[in-house]
């Protein structure tokens, strides 16, 4: 396994790291709206394909080769620095969003809108830096499988929660969060 391939699992075990004890604590609390469609769990399968279980086995076995390629070296590079910019995004979220975190859509009994911290920036900062990760992906996984699944899949998945999350958000945060997204960009910040 070359460095940076070994970089990459690194970020998904940091990832997952980061998120264990939230994923605990939040097996307790009790959710007052969900809104997970058929079609949300499918593209949600595909991520997990895209993103972790393509990957890996392109890291353990030598299946994928076949459609292998080689970059510079400043190109791998490239991609650890934009790595690096994914675990810190990543890490800053779920310290900011804590238990008002959940994979699927949802709003739980006692949720509060975050407006502070990186969410003050930016509305999306997860899905941010998963769109550092997947488009650092082909720089770091040089395969044309494993390197750009994950960008494929990640594209229609971001356009189809954001706006599904944002419907859910004014509908139970009302002109809060009217004014919040007045205020703040996506996943770029509002110049
Ligand atoms: N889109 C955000 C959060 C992803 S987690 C990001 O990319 O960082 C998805 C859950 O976060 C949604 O179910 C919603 O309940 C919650 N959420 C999204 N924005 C929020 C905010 N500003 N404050 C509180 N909860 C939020």
């Amino acid at each position: 396994m070359d460095i940076f391939t070994g970089i990459y699992l690194a970020v998904l075990i940091i990832e997952m790291i980061i998120r264990a004890p939230l994923n605990k604590k939040r097996k307790q609390e009790k959710m007052s709206e969900q809104r997970v469609t058929n079609q949300e769990k499918t593209i949600l399968g595909l991520l997990s394909l895209g993103g972790f279980f393509i990957p890996l086995i392109y890291a353990v076995t030598n299946w994928l080769d076949f459609a292998n390629y080689r970059l510079p070296a400043w190109a791998g590079w490239l991609g650890v620095l934009l790595a690096a910019g994914t675990v810190f995004i990543f890490w800053r979220g779920h310290a900011d969003l804590g238990l008002n975190w959940s994979p699927t859509l949802e709003i739980r009994e006692k949720h509060e809108l975050i407006t502070r911290g990186i969410y003050g920036v930016i509305r999306h900062p997860m899905y941010a830096s998963q769109w550092l990760l997947a488009i650092a992906q082909p720089l770091l996984l040089q395969n044309w499988i494993a390197g750009f699944l994950n960008l494929l899949v990640f594209i229609p998945f971001y356009l189809l929660r954001v706006k599904a999350e944002e419907q859910m958000m004014l509908d139970s945060f009302g002109a809060q969060y009217q004014e919040y997204m007045n205020k703040t960009g996506r996943v770029l910040p509002k110049m």
